[in-house]
């Protein structure tokens, strides 16, 4: 195919996959009685060149999620920052980077420990902003998973303690929670999980008042519609827009 039949067959995937995407959020959200305005889509466009991600501004996709922040940059500015788009940082987070992101990005899922809250906050602060984060907690235990461990409910006072902390800074706002599950064969298998990070929220919004605790960034192509049934505000996904993503 020539390049530009191939763009144009890409914005008409695109297109089709969105509207199922959007369908199937209304369809879960109204299962569980919810407002289906309350859940964000979050387009993630981490290894899709910058052509995919015009693409996807084409067909009306405003909120865009990526995991590397340097390859991030680089799409970022060829695309350009745009008023109306939103940069999503879902990737874990290197030290080094962190600057990166502060400067790039409207808002981090993946604050997973207390030292990039202390760099978010001081880039933060040169730049003269407030940087929303969303704090990544790994509610299943799986080892793998980045975030703080809060599998075992016992521990979640101490939580709460490091979590304040995190408040307390003042060029970060704390919108909410992120979580990952582990990878299952049953998108049903995420409910659980979504479920016991919802009494999380619960407890910190009864114990730290110093944020609201509103946003739940649950749910990927894999589990999306559990994840809307389970309160997610934030959805992200990629594979079921962009199909699959080209190897490393
Ligand atoms: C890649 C990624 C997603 C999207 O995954 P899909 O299966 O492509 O929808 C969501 N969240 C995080 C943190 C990711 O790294």
């Amino acid at each position: 195919m020539m390049r530009e039949e191939k763009i144009d067959q890409s914005v008409k995937n695109i297109r089709t996959n969105l509207e199922l995407v959007n369908k199937r959020i209304v369809e879960a959200a109204e299962k569980a009685g919810r407002d289906p305005d309350e859940v964000k889509l979050i387009a993630v466009t981490k290894m899709m060149p910058v052509e995919v991600i015009n693409a996807a501004i084409e067909v009306g996709i405003r909120r865009f999620g990526e995991n590397y922040a340097e390859q991030a940059a680089e799409k970022i500015d060829i695309v350009g920052k745009g008023v109306d788009i939103e940069w999503h940082m879902i990737g874990h987070i290197q030290s080094r980077k962190a600057e990166t992101v502060s400067r790039y990005f409207d808002m981090v899922h993946s604050l997973d420990r207390i030292k990039i809250a202390r760099y978010l906050d001081r880039y933060a602060k040169e730049q003269n902003r407030v940087m929303p984060v969303l704090i990544e907690v790994n509610v299943s235990g799986e080892a793998s998973k980045y975030g703080w461990d809060a599998s075992d409910e016992s521990s979640w006072p101490k939580l709460a303690d490091q979590f304040r902390q995190i408040c307390a800074y003042q060029n970060i706002e704390v919108r909410g929670l992120m979580t990952m599950p582990p990878l299952f064969d049953d998108p049903e298998d995420s409910r659980p999980v979504y479920r016991k990070l919802r009494r999380l929220q619960q407890f910190l919004k009864e114990v730290v008042s110093e944020s609201d605790w509103k946003e739940l960034s649950i749910g990927t192509s894999f589990d999306y519609p559990v994840a809307v049934e389970e309160g997610a505000t934030m959805v992200r996904i990629g594979t079921e827009i962009f199909g699959s993503r080209p190897a490393v």
